[in-house]
């Protein structure tokens, strides 16, 4: 191929394609390698049989156009940087909890909504409710109006610590705090505090203690003030936009393309290797790839190696991508859905049962009758390594596994069994090959206790080799790993001596 660029990216999950359109767009020439054969990783969408499945994301933050929202509203911003439109359809209910002792709450976009429901569960602890998600706002409010930027480009640091000074002050302070330790502050109901160990598990995978408040502050207070959305057509639209906007100014996606090697030389990274021998350079790298498969697989020097509890290493997932037939669902039903039959368990593999329907919002992802079914509950690749041998038994356990949990989902969708007319079944060991994740895993995360300001930045040990996606700050989800592909450009932009404007 012989390619060289002035930057090549490593995957094109939201993280390494954000970072890739962001830098293009500056003017900086970009190649992006893809080892499947659409764009998007984790928020990538595939086609079987006239469904559109989502293969993890369907929650959507980050496309308010309503600017006062700041730097959270970034997929917005970032589209109208690129000159991009990706029609989306607004999702008036978050999550609908489903968890023992009578806890039935769905999030309303409409604050008040939620509050009242949340309230009139839990009377006596009114008070401590309402001050506890406002504390979570006033985090948001900090954070939305500081501009996007890395955390480790001094210039940026200088300048919004000058113009912000007591903002930046607050939120520093913030970062030494959890979600739990401040629910803790305000209430005291163990069942109130198992709904919000809940609100921190739904996408952080974590309770609330180990989860840090300015994480919580963005994802529990901007659902509803930018509110959540679905892309038409499903996940996929959001990366193939960021595609489209690469492609716009001049740059490479290459798919089906796999990175096998990232070169060093003198400590310093000066292109990749494909895995079929060819080698592209470029003055600086970006790998999008999770940390344990950057460190241990891309990286060959030993002294690079991370060992599995470097990080705290999320689960992975069992997946159900369904085809069922709509008559099913009732007519009022939420298309997110979170279920929990037995506290005691919520937090181990298959405690926690997460359901998307987002035919729902929108239609043409479904055949016309029928419903997009995405059910999934936390894994580990273990279980399944050994079954893997015979490929019979592999799937004969994955289709037990799959009638558990669909028995236990009929406790809300009674009949939902005979209702399936299409099942694909993915196991850890599918997200490991499909996505090349280390085990699998949902991502790199911190220890209980620890500094949000603890999670990996943008730069590596290596010079000029980066990192974006969800082993980066902030974390996982599609929003947080934007802001770490921003904050990677920013990096990089200045670097190279020509930093992006504030978006
Ligand atoms: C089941 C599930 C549900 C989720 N639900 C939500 C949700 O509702 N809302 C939300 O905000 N977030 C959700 N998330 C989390 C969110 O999807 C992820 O945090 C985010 O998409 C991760 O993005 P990333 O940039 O880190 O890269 P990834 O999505 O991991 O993508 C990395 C890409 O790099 C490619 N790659 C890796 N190595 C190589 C290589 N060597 N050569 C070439 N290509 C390579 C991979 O194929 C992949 O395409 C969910 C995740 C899952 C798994």
């Amino acid at each position: 191929m012989g390619y060289s660029a002035d930057i090549v990216v490593i995957g094109s999950g939201i993280g390494g394609l954000t970072a890739a359109a962001l830098l293009q767009e500056r003017g900086f020439s970009t190649i992006t390698l893809e080892k499947n054969a659409v764009p998007g990783g984790s928020c990538s969408s595939f086609k079987r049989a006239g469904y559109t499945f989502d293969a993890g994301a369907s929650v959507f933050y980050g496309f308010s156009d309503n600017d006062r929202y700041g730097t959270l509203n970034l997929h917005d911003r970032i589209f109208r940087k690129l000159g991009i439109e990706v029609p989306v359809i607004p999702d008036p209910v978050q999550i609908h909890y489903h968890l023992p002792d009578a806890v039935d709450i769905p999030v309303y976009y409409h604050k008040e909504k939620f509050l009242s429901g949340l309230i009139e569960r839990f009377p006596r602890e009114e008070r401590g409710i309402r001050a506890f998600y406002r504390e979570l706002e006033s985090v948001h409010e900090i954070l939305s109006s500081l501009p996007a930027g890395s955390l480790e480009d001094p210039v940026h640091i200088l300048s919004v610590a000058g113009d912000h000074p007591s903002k930046v002050f607050a939120l520093a302070l913030k970062t030494f705090r959890s979600m739990g330790k401040t629910a803790r502050h305000y209430v005291s109901d163990k069942t109130l505090l198992r709904f919000f160990d809940m609100e921190a598990y739904s996408w952080a995978v974590q309770d609330a203690l180990a989860t840090p408040l300015v994480n919580a502050g963005i994802c529990l207070a901007d659902r509803h003030l930018g509110g959540i959305h679905y892309p038409v057509g499903g996940s996929g639209a959001i990366p193939e936009a960021l595609c489209g906007g690469i492609r716009k100014f001049g740059g490479k996606v290459l798919f089906n393309t796999e990175v096998s090697e990232i070169l060093v030389t003198n400590g310093k990274a000066e292109g990749v290797r494909l895995s079929n021998g060819e080698v592209i350079t470029a003055r600086a790298v970006i790998s999008n790839a999770t940390v344990w498969d950057t460190c241990n697989r891309l990286l060959k020097d030993t002294r690079y190696r991370i060992s599995d509890d470097r990080y705290h290493m999320a689960p992975s997932w069992f997946q159900m991508f369904l085809g069922v037939d709509a008559s099913i669902i009732p007519d009022d039903f939420n298309v997110h859905h979170i279920f929990v039959d037995d506290w005691k368990g919520y937090s181990m593999p298959g405690g926690t049962i997460y359901l998307s329907i987002p035919s729902l919002l929108d239609p043409t992802v479904a055949p016309a009758g029928k419903h997009v079914f995405h059910a999934f509950v936390t894994d580990e690749k273990n279980r399944w390594k050994n079954l893997q041998l015979r490929k019979s038994a592999y799937v004969d356990a994955k289709k037990a596994y799959a009638a558990t949990l669909l028995k236990r989902i009929e406790k809300l969708l009674p009949g939902l069994r005979d209702a399936v007319e299409l099942d694909i079944l993915a196991t850890p060991l599918t997200h490991e090959r499909y996505l090349n994740r280390y085990n699998g895993t949902y991502g790199a995360q911190l220890f209980a206790g620890q500094n949000v300001l603890q999670k990996p930045q943008n730069r590596t040990a290596v010079r000029n080799l980066f990192a974006a996606g969800d082993s980066t700050f902030p974390g996982q989800g599609v929003i947080a790993v934007t802001y770490s592909g921003v904050s990677c450009a920013s990096c990089i932009a200045r670097k190279l001596g020509n930093p992006l404007d504030y978006l």
